[in-house]
């Protein structure tokens, strides 16, 4: 499939929409309301630090939404204004965030069910409106969104559309694009689908695997059964690896996206010399701005003398996760919540640490004067924050 043509032609149909409509004014209140703070600013205005009693607060430098999911949030408000009878779906969640999601079936906007894992399109009619979400779709839901007679409101981040042009270029040159992301994210599903051959790294490790195979060769099978699912039908390594670029999911942490490019770079000038490096390599910088802005701040927020970290997001946010590792990197306690009822007394937390199920920790709030870090993903609303911060100064005051 021409995906390239595809979405050309689909972004002239009328019933295709990636701009807001119009209604920023009414939408305004709504978003002021929802998701921005007082408490939040008068911190930011503080030099990200305040005091309250014995807790003081130190608040990363850039945290919480970032203007791509600002932007989708307000796009899924206007589309209601916007279509006030018609039914209106949602692919996925707009963003990893509770309390949006749960905003936006207050306003009877649906979600596609999974079924066994599979997205249940069959309630969908014939004008019905669609909105994609800031991580986008795959191009065969698009398509079938368009063959169905959708009105579809395309919310993806300019971020990401940016790594789809990217691999597309790949495609054009005929590179195997190497994704840096998990390959059951959305928005690396949505990715993927626009390469012709892919293969999807998760990290570092599985990078060098894959780089160990391209110089000295390996166990195909192996290699195979490692990546089943993270691939390409018909990937061949054996073909597919002689030409790759490089592309990822924005949400990914950027250093690593940054050495798993250099690794590639490094191999492919082994393997082929550096004359021939471009024939073999390709690599374009599509690392997020808002990621690497949050990482950033987190970076120097461990630095400072904190007494424990909470990592405020959705569970299954990639960017939130990342931040989290920061604080495990450097030794401080830390507690991933999505929202102020986590929080279940001066004793007790319900929070899900790295790579394991949601656990509920004892004595998690030190007795005494303390400082406490706090973060929040890209799709986390200040308010989710403030209540946080003041539920810490409740239980401490
Ligand atoms: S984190 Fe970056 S890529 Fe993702 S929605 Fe925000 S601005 Fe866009």
């Amino acid at each position: 499939m021409d995906t390239k043509a595809f979405r050309r032609t689909l972004q002239k149909s009328e019933s295709y929409h990636r701009k807001g409509f119009g209604h920023e004014e009414e939408v305004a209140g709504v978003m002021q309301s929802a998701y921005q703070s007082p408490l939040i600013q008068a911190i930011r205005d503080n030099q990200y630090h305040f005091t309250q009693g014995n807790v003081t607060i130190h608040l990363a430098q850039a945290f919480g939404f970032c203007w791509g999911v600002e932007r989708a949030v307000a796009m899924a408000y206007e589309t209601r204004q916007h279509f006030p009878d018609e039914r209106i779906w949602i692919t996925n969640e707009i963003i990893h965030n509770p309390s949006v999601n749960q905003h936006l079936r207050d306003m009877q906007v649906e979600f596609i069910a999974l079924i066994q894992g599979e997205k249940d399109f069959s309630g969908v009619q014939p004008g019905d409106v669609v909105i994609l979400p800031a991580f986008g779709a795959s191009v065969q839901e698009m398509q079938l969104l368009n063959d169905k007679g959708c009105k579809i409101i395309d919310t993806t981040c300019p971020w990401v559309s940016k790594v789809w042009n990217t691999v597309e270029k790949h495609k054009k040159k005929a590179y195997t694009s190497i994704i840096h992301g998990k390959y059951n994210h959305e928005e690396t599903v949505a990715t993927s689908s626009f390469a012709d051959k892919y293969l999807v790294v998760l990290n570092l490790d599985q990078a060098e695997y894959v780089c160990h195979y391209i110089l000295k060769g390996g166990n195909r099978e192996e290699l195979m059964a490692k990546f089943a699912q993270a691939y390409s039908q018909g990937f061949d390594p054996d073909i597919d690896l002689e030409r790759v670029g490089i592309a990822n999911q924005t949400t990914m942490l950027k250093s690593e996206t940054e050495q798993i490019g250099k690794l590639f770079e490094r191999t492919m000038m082994k393997k082929y010399g550096p004359a021939q490096l471009n024939d073999h390599f390709q690599s374009f910088n599509t690392i997020c701005d808002a990621t690497q802005e949050r990482q950033d701040a987190m970076l120097s927020l461990v630095e400072e003398d904190v007494d424990l970290m909470i990592v405020i997001g959705g569970f299954n946010s990639s960017n939130t996760t990342h931040l989290q590792e920061m604080a495990i990197a450097r030794n401080i306690p830390s507690y991933h919540i999505d929202a102020v009822d986590r929080i279940l007394s001066p004793a007790q937390i319900e929070h899900k640490p790295l790579g394991r199920g949601i656990e509920v920790s004892d004595n998690w709030l030190p007795e005494g004067k303390i400082t406490v870090g706090v973060t929040s993903g890209a799709s986390t609303p200040d308010k989710v924050v403030e209540d946080i911060i003041e539920k810490i100064f409740a239980l401490k005051n």
